[in-house]
């Protein structure tokens, strides 16, 4: 499997050349419970559709960034540093 990823400052280039870094969460509050805690370590969403992922560019500029894929056919519709691509997308219980 193979597909192009476009990093925030060095452009597009082979998925090869970045590491995934999961989907993007969202960190429970300051003094969670046992079970938010378990949620927020074991447990993903792994939609079929698009999510927003953490990716990082190893063989670059070493940037961490946001890439909005989905995850069913690989086109990546939309990349970003953190912030940039706004509200959370469909994070959430
Ligand atoms: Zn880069």
């Amino acid at each position: 499997m193979s597909f192009l990823l476009t990093c925030p400052h060095c452009g597009v280039r082979e998925v090869a050349d970045f590491a995934f870094g999961g989907e993007v969460s969202v960190r429970p509050r300051e003094t969670p419970t046992f079970r938010e805690l378990s949620r927020y370590n074991y447990f993903r969403r792994n939609v079929a559709g698009v999510q927003r992922e953490w990716w990082y560019h190893r063989s670059g500029c070493r940037t961490w960034f946001q890439a909005e894929r989905d995850t069913r056919t690989n086109v990546v519709l939309r990349v970003g540093l953190p912030g940039e691509l706004g509200a959370e997308l469909g994070v959430g219980p």
